[in-house]
């Protein structure tokens, strides 16, 4: 599910950019624009049920939300705690991956409200992965089966964390890309994917970010994925649909147009 599938200018139906991943029933959390608690209640998930979430690079409008979100499940420990108040260790957790580069601002962030002190009840565990935009990428397993490659974008000067998710035994592979120029390295896994969701801010080249032209290119090269989802999306309706028309003339059955808080895929799907 996009949880938000605009750029960072959101407008009345798109927020700034994140997502959901429900695997094997647990959520994996992608970026923090504002009100992630909210959004997740929405989609039918508990803040605290949220044990792992990724942080894909230090851009404001990734990153912001995340004291407001560690903040609301400090809030929603503390009745958790008043209840069963000799627990040992804090009543839930979040292991946050991250750009090793993006760690140490993600603890400033937090220290600047005060909210590490409060780990007793709710702790956040950084696990920063050193990806950058051309060297080596990190792979790592989250839980039943499902591992990840976190494959680094190019984006200005970061190398925000895109990554190919896959469950070898049910046969599943989903692409995020994350906020980046059209990334090659991951196109080229996007055949066979079940689905790609990929920055596509404009219908033509642009500095640091996904083209509808550019990665039609490459996607006709590589070969395409089940389903493509452009991202990151421009605040411009006229734009929209120049990339909407691009994507029309090529691929009309292998795209879809995200729309906020609505589920993409049923991964509980058999293959
Ligand atoms: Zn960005």
């Amino acid at each position: 599910m996009t949880l938000g599938s605009s750029c960072a200018v959101s407008t009345i139906e798109r927020g700034n950019t994140s997502a959901l991943f429900e695997l094997s029933g647990r959520p994996l959390l992608i970026d923090f624009p504002g009100d992630v608690c909210r959004k997740l209640l929405q989609a039918g998930v508990d803040p605290l049920d949220v044990k792992t979430a990724v942080l894909t690079h230090r851009h404001v409008d990734h990153l912001h939300g995340l004291p407001s979100f560690v903040h609301e499940c400090i809030q929603l420990c503390k009745p958790l705690r008043a209840a069963r108040p000799n627990t040992p260790g804090p009543m839930a957790e979040l292991n946050l991956i991250c750009p090793e580069s993006d760690a140490d601002l993600v603890e400033r962030t937090l220290d600047l409200f005060g909210l590490a002190e409060q780990s007793d009840l709710y702790r956040v565990n950084l696990h920063p992965l050193p990806v950058t935009a051309e060297g080596e990428t990190a792979k790592g397993e989250l839980w039943d089966g499902w591992r990840y490659e976190a494959i680094g974008g190019r984006h200005g000067s970061l190398a925000p964390l895109g990554l190919v998710i896959q469950h070898d035994g049910a046969g599943w592979k989903l692409i995020w890309s994350s906020d980046t120029e059209p990334a090659a390295r991951l196109l080229s896994r996007a055949s066979g994917a079940q689905i790609l969701l990929h920055d596509t801010q404009a219908a033509s080249p642009m500095a640091a970010h996904g083209d509808a032209d550019t990665l039609i290119a490459m996607l006709n090269e590589h070969g395409w994925p089940d389903l493509f989802v452009p991202m990151h999306l421009p605040a411009d309706d006229t734009e929209i649909a120049a990339i909407r028309t691009e994507l029309d003339r090529v691929a009309p059955d292998r795209f879809r147009m995200p729309d906020d808080g609505v589920w993409l895929l049923d991964l509980r799907a058999a293959t």
